[in-house]
């Protein structure tokens, strides 16, 4: 599905990501943690190919292909959804035309038709009724006044209409409250599959209580620096990361 090697990475001549690798299977969830800027949203950056941020070592395959060559729309089209990737509010469209619009595009791509607005519609209901977010949010601008946990449940329902085959979760847990988690975790373990792989950024071990990785990794300064189970999420919320710098000399 994904293979990372070597990946080195700047933003504004400043190296972040310093020879990172990483192999993601389909089906598998891959959990990422690690000190604060040690580069986790960087990749997530590279990855979805923002502009701000120059590869200048090394590769990455997505499906087979060359990642790093596509446009962003592109990424996207090919499957892979970046959850931070929309959280931005665009006030005039509404959520329902972007959503649209959204998956009319992924469709196209797969050379399938286009959804009519009635099917569109009726999908969208019954997604919005899964991440328990209600209807007139499809009416609504996009992220427009959205508080923080209505923001992460619309990004679940995206994800969830557009299937993609990657998708990458940036601290999606930050600031939600106990109910919403649960929400987004319903939602990533409804679809989970064995063709669909996730990579999840978080800070907190609780997350992982819900949806439980089969890889953990931690990034420090710029690379994978220790892999490991589930079990390494808990270790690190005991210990912090502090022990893995003698453990990495
Ligand atoms: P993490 O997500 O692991 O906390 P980030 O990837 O956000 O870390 O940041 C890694 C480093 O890159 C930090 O030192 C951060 O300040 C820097 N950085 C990230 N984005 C930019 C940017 N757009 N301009 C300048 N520096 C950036
Ligand atoms: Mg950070
Ligand atoms: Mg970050």
């Amino acid at each position: 599905m994904l293979s990372i090697n070597n990946l080195c990475a700047s933003v504004e001549d400043k190296q972040i990501l310093k020879g990172l690798g990483l192999d993601v299977k389909p089906g598998e969830v891959h959990a990422i943690m690690g000190p604060n800027g040690a580069g986790k949203s960087t990749l997530g950056s590279v990855l979805a190919g923002r502009e701000a941020f120059e590869v200048t070592e090394g590769s990455a395959q997505f499906d087979g292909e060359n990642l790093l060559e596509m446009d962003v729309e592109e990424r996207a089209r090919a499957g892979l959804f970046l959850a931070f990737q929309y959280p931005v509010e665009i006030p005039g469209v509404s959520n329902m035309e972007f959503l649209k619009a959204s998956v009319d595009a992924v469709r196209t791509h797969q050379g399938k038709p286009e959804l009519s607005s009635v099917e569109f519609m009726k999908l969208a209901r019954e997604t919005s009724k899964k991440v328990k977010l209600d209807q007139g949010f499809l009416k609504r601008g996009v992220n427009e006044g959205f508080s923080g946990g209505e923001k992460k449940r619309n990004e679940i329902m995206q994800m969830m209409l557009l299937e993609p085959k990657l998708c990458i979760l940036d601290e999606t847990d930050s600031g939600l409250d106990i109910d919403a988690l649960q929400t987004v975790a319903d939602g990533v373990n409804a679809m989970r599959s064995p063709e669909r792989s996730f990579i999840v950024v978080t800070h907190y071990q609780r997350l992982l209580d819900y949806i439980v990785p089969d890889y953990v990794h931690v990034l420090a300064d710029g690379k994978i620096v220790k892999s490991g189970d589930k079990s390494l999420a808990k270790e690190l919320e005991a210990k912090g990361y502090g022990w893995l710098e003698g453990e990495v000399a």
